[in-house]
């Protein structure tokens, strides 16, 4: 059995050694346009490979996904990422779970997950061949595929499309014009700009646990939110980018965000809160007593964001006083001008619809013998080794040429 793997990348990678695995005798080649494989694997994880996340069940897992959480439910059933960290250990890998849940390679190198590929693809045979760019697939009747290599026609028997994702729509035209229905592409995983000449002041400030939301929408992300020489970043805002990749888009990243700086605490408890301060510390000034666990820098500003002095005493505050600081404790609004990149890692949402897949093998409903692994598939996850745990288990299903 000839079979073809297009795409050298995570997907590409694992689905050629499972194949293998699966089917000893299969002749399997990597077709890879560029001259260098697993390229993004290199640059991952800001070099280190964060290879998954080590959530403890799937229903926990699958939360990480805004788009493909429901078929990565069954998926995950047949590989999840307790199996990839066992896979990987069992091929020498070792790996560590961060606290925040990121599993990294024990290295600290996504070196050593290239390694752990090539090695393995030698042992096992698998032709790889780089510069190798496929541009068309023909099918043919007798259930054998015909692709373009660099303009030259090559016959498979079994073919994976693993091309990763593809920003635009054209990038797709290939794989539509064969009739797989496309979920538009947009970018997920990105920062917000915001024109604010006094969020200056905050630059480099954490702010440990905010929630924020988008006016006008549901859409609502809770964590810590760092604040840049641009804007506002961090897992709350990247979270939000990712769930909200389409309507963001949609808004043409034009839209107010609502910050809340206690973490998603209501109205009624922080003022509650306020109120049990100005009785405990009637007599201290707003500067020397922090509440909600915010940073110094934070409280000056939205003590100065709420127009009172810092100097001011808990009890000369008033109603009117508690109810400025309440409103920018809960209600921060400001207004999002574009996006920016995170670090350069960003992820495609939208690809392949899966009305086009079957969900159990991966298996193209448009073409027999054409499976799709990775982030060509309408699955994005948010940071923390999800994408790549997508990309292995998908790879996973797919090589098995169900
Ligand atoms: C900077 C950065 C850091 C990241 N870090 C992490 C991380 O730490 N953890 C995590 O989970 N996710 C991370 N991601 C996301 C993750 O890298 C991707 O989701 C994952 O690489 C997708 O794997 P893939 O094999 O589907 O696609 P890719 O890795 O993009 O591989 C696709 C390959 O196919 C090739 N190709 C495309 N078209 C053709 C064609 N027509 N013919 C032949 N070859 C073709 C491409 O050149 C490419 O080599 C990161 C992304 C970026 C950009």
């Amino acid at each position: 059995m000839k079979v073809a793997i297009i795409g050298g990348g995570a997907a590409g990678f694992f689905a050629a050694i499972q194949v293998v695995e699966n089917y000893p005798e299969a002749k399997v080649q990597i077709l890879e346009k560029s001259k260098k494989t697993l390229a993004k694997v290199k640059v991952s994880g800001g070099g280190r490979c964060n290879v998954t996340n080590g959530a403890k069940t799937i229903l926990e897992l699958v939360k990480g996904y805004p788009r493909g959480a429901n078929k990565l439910k069954k998926l995950f059933r047949e590989f999840s990422n307790v199996e990839v960290q066992k896979w990987f250990a069992e091929k020498g890998v070792l790996l560590k779970e961060e606290s925040d849940g990121r599993v990294f390679p024990i290295s600290d190198s996504s070196q050593t997950i290239i390694d752990c590929f090539r090695s393995q693809t030698d042992v096992l045979g698998v032709k790889i061949r780089t510069s190798a760019a496929v541009s068309q697939i023909i099918t043919e009747s007798n259930m054998a595929i015909t692709l373009v290599v660099n303009e030259e026609e090559e016959k498979y028997d079994k073919v994976i499309v693993a091309t990763g994702g593809s920003p635009k729509v054209e990038g797709l035209k290939w794989l539509y014009s064969l009739g797989h229905k496309i979920s538009d592409p947009v970018p997920s995983l990105f920062t917000f700009n915001i024109d604010d000449w006094s969020l200056r002041k905050l630059q480099g400030s954490v702010c440990k646990n905010a929630q924020v939301s988008v006016q006008g929408t549901k859409l609502k992300a809770t964590g810590p939110l760092l604040v840049t020489h641009w804007g506002f970043s961090g897992p709350a805002i990247l979270k939000l980018s990712a769930f909200g990749a389409r309507d963001l888009a949609i808004k043409d990243y034009l839209f107010k965000i609502q910050i809340n700086w206690t973490g998603g605490l209501s109205f009624e408890e922080v003022s509650e809160n306020l109120n049990q301060i100005v009785k405990g510390n009637p007599n201290k000034q707003l500067l020397n007593y922090k509440p909600f666990g915010v940073t110094e820098k934070l409280w000056v500003y939205i003590i100065s964001k709420s127009n009172l002095p810092v100097k001011k005493k808990w009890s000369e505050l008033g109603k009117k006083g508690i109810n400025k600081l309440l409103n920018t404790l809960t209600n921060d609004v400001y207004d999002v001008k574009g996006k920016t990149t995170f670090k350069e890692e960003f992820v495609t949402c939208g690809g392949i619809a899966w009305d086009s897949i079957d969900a159990k093998t991966m298996q193209s409903k448009e073409v027999s013998g054409l499976y799709f692994a990775g982030e060509i598939l309408d699955i994005d996850g948010i940071t923390g080794g999800y994408n790549f745990q997508a990309a292995w288990t998908t790879a996973y299903v797919a090589a098995r040429l169900r």
